[in-house]
């Protein structure tokens, strides 16, 4: 599970010009709109980002006055968006330290905060302390199917890191000159075919799918053989990507069908991914789609600022269309890191 609520330390504060009520706070690679005055470098701050679900106890006014607040797991709150505030990006929510404590004032007169000392430490995960969610939009029916189970533990799920809580680790590719994939992030739902102890299975992100193909994830596979690519190759692997198209996530593309592309490979029985050159000579002998691919070995050399700039742009997908990209996908060849930078106008235009 990503982590949405972590303990910071507010790295620099800056002005927003012509605002006086409002300023930027700099925390990693985000930077988040907080009121003039509240936070300084070098504070202790809960980071709550983009796409929690923030609990109304938490933080009241965040629901526009004269509305409801939205329910989500039948928790009264709201969830973050990315927005733009005086022409400023603003992505996340800063609070306080005092939410997971309370303030005491000691001799000194310096105000100090009661809490269990043990967390106030960068980067500490406060999300089930605070009761907050990741906000997970909920699954159409015919993407849903039957269930048969939960993801298999064996295999790793989908998701990717942004790159704005990996300043640190940045720093250290970029020394170590490592080289990187980079491809576009498609805007669907994430499917992995497996075999597994022999056996053949369908799943979305989260969960093991009957087979069945009045379900799309399964027929998505079925249309590329994928099955029995696995049955022929016969070894434990998963073939991991995106099912985009006609239906799924508003359909961007503007696809008549639906249709699965891949991003990673796993291999089971020796516990790693494929090498980006592995994957794509596994797609080219078997003929599988895949996700578009940019650069094969690109050295990293940009700041996350420059990474989200390169993130901008329109999509290689849906012909004619034009439609805005979600963003690019990085995998290195030499570790198995890999990270997301998302397109912020994108995020901008469609709510998220
Ligand atoms: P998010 O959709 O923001 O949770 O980001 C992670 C998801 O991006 C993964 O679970 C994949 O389903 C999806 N994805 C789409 N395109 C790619 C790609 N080119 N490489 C890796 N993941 C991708
Ligand atoms: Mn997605």
């Amino acid at each position: 599970m990503r982590k949405m609520a972590t303990i910071r330390i507010v790295d620099s504060i800056r002005p927003i010009v012509d605002a006086d009520a409002i300023e930027c706070a700099i925390v990693g690679g985000w930077t988040v709109v907080v009121k003039k005055g509240e936070f300084a470098a070098g504070d202790f701050a809960v980071y709550c980002e983009i796409d929690s679900f923030i609990p109304s106890t938490i933080a009241p006014y965040l629901t526009k006055p004269g509305q409801y607040a939205k329910t989500y797991n039948d928790v009264e709150g709201e969830r973050l968006r990315t927005v733009r505030l005086r022409g400023q990006l603003s992505q996340g929510l800063l609070l306080p330290i005092t939410v997971v404590g309370h303030l005491v004032d000691i001799p000194t007169g310096k105000a100090v905060v009661l809490a269990d000392l043990s967390i106030v430490q960068d980067g500490h995960d406060v999300s089930d302390l605070l009761g907050i969610e990741k906000y997970e939009p909920a699954v159409p029916a015919h993407l849903a199917g039957e269930v048969k189970g939960l993801f298999p533990s064996q295999i790793p799920k989908t998701d990717q890191e942004r790159i704005q809580n990996l300043t640190a680790e940045l720093a250290e590719w970029k020394s170590k000159r490592l080289t990187w994939e980079i491809t576009e992030k498609l805007d669907g739902s994430s499917m992995t075919v497996y075999r597994l102890h022999g056996d053949i299975g369908v799943c979305s992100r989260n969960l093991d799918l009957k087979h069945n193909l009045e379900n799309s994830l399964w027929r998505a596979a079925s249309a590329q053989s994928l099955p029995g690519v696995l049955e022929k190759v016969g070894r434990d692997i998963a073939i991991q990507g995106e099912l985009i198209g006609n239906g799924i996530q508003g359909n961007k593309y503007k696809l008549r069908d639906q249709s699965f592309h891949v991003y990673d490979i796993y291999d089971i029985e020796a516990g790693r991914y494929f090498t980006p050159a592995e994957r794509l000579a596994f797609v080219t002998e078997h003929n599988i789609k895949h996700v578009p691919i940019f650069e094969h070995a690109k050295v990293v050399t940009q700041n996350v600022k420059e990474l989200l700039d390169f993130a901008e742009g329109i999509s290689v997908v849906g012909e004619g269309v034009k439609p805005i990209r979600e963003g690019v996908v990085y995998k290195c060849n030499e570790e198995q890191v890999s990270f997301k930078a998302i397109n912020n106008t994108f995020l901008l235009k469609n709510g998220d």
